[in-house]
């Protein structure tokens, strides 16, 4: 990621650490951006990338998008049985584990739990988590592991799409045709990234996609009632 950015700030890419409190429109398209520290963007084109916050960016225009923060916790674990070398593991349970350095990596997303913002792990849903519901699981592919010492837990937000757990790229507002968004990623966003980037400069750039036609990952399936589900990954 730091290389990608590094090359578009090499293009002229102008990166501002600012926050987008406010779009201005007029009867067809967003003109302007107002910014937290009061500052104001115009342009004629306007991407709603914001991931977990899409939903908040596109309220501003009155419209709105299926993607919800989720809370995913990590866990870091080591193991003093040798095992032989594993690749990055995942079943239909949803739980994966890969190695790390000495120890491994590895989780399972919750399905349980209500959509939203969960800043402390340590209380609540999570507390035990890795013991009462993670551990069995790996234990289940890699029996090695039921003699295991955690060592740390962490927490993030996957931007989920509520609708179908899918990404959606493109116009998303009927109202404005310079707004575009690429959002919903699900927790599968950074293998995406380089390709929905192309996507998405070429479908802004040039009216159309180029490389891949990506129309079928559009806001319309949601217009129209017709989830995409990704079924390898959940
Ligand atoms: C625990 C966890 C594990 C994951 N594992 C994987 C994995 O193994 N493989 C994989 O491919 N993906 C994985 N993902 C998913 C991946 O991280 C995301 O899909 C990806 O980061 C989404 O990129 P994005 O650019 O859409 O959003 P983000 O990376 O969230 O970027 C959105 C940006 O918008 C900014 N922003 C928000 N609101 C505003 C505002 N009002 N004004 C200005 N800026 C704003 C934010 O500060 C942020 O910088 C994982 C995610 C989590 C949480």
């Amino acid at each position: 990621m730091i290389g990608f950015r590094k090359k578009a700030e090499s293009l002229g890419v102008n990166f501002l650490r600012d926050r987008v409190v406010g779009l201005e429109t007029s009867n067809s398209a967003v003109t302007r951006a107002v910014l937290q520290s009061g500052n104001q963007l115009t342009g004629d084109i306007f991407l709603n990338t914001a991931g977990t916050w899409v939903g908040e960016i596109a309220a501003m225009t009155g419209a709105e998008l299926p993607v919800k923060p989720m809370c995913r916790v990590q866990h870091f674990w080591r193991c003093a049985h040798e095992i032989e070398p594993l690749p990055l593991i995942k079943d239909e349970s949803g739980v994966f584990m890969r190695p790390e350095g000495e120890g491994f990596v590895g989780g399972c997303p919750s399905w349980e739990i209500e959509p939203g913002y969960i800043w402390d792990i340590d209380r609540g849903y999570f507390a035990n988590y890795f013991e009462d519901t993670v551990w069995a699981l790996i234990a289940n592919v890699v029996p090695k592991f039921e003699t295991i010492k955690l060592e740390r837990s962490w927490g993030g937000h996957y931007a989920q799409n509520m609708f179908d757990g899918n990404m959606i790229i493109g116009r998303y507002s009927d109202d404005h045709e310079n707004l575009f968004t690429a959002c919903g990623f699900s927790g599968h966003g950074i293998m995406h990234a380089p390709a929905v980037g192309r996507a998405l400069a070429e479908l802004a750039l040039d009216g159309d996609f180029q490389t891949l036609d990506l129309s079928r990952m559009g806001f319309q399936r949601v217009r129209d009632n017709a989830p995409y589900a990704e079924a390898g990954i959940r």
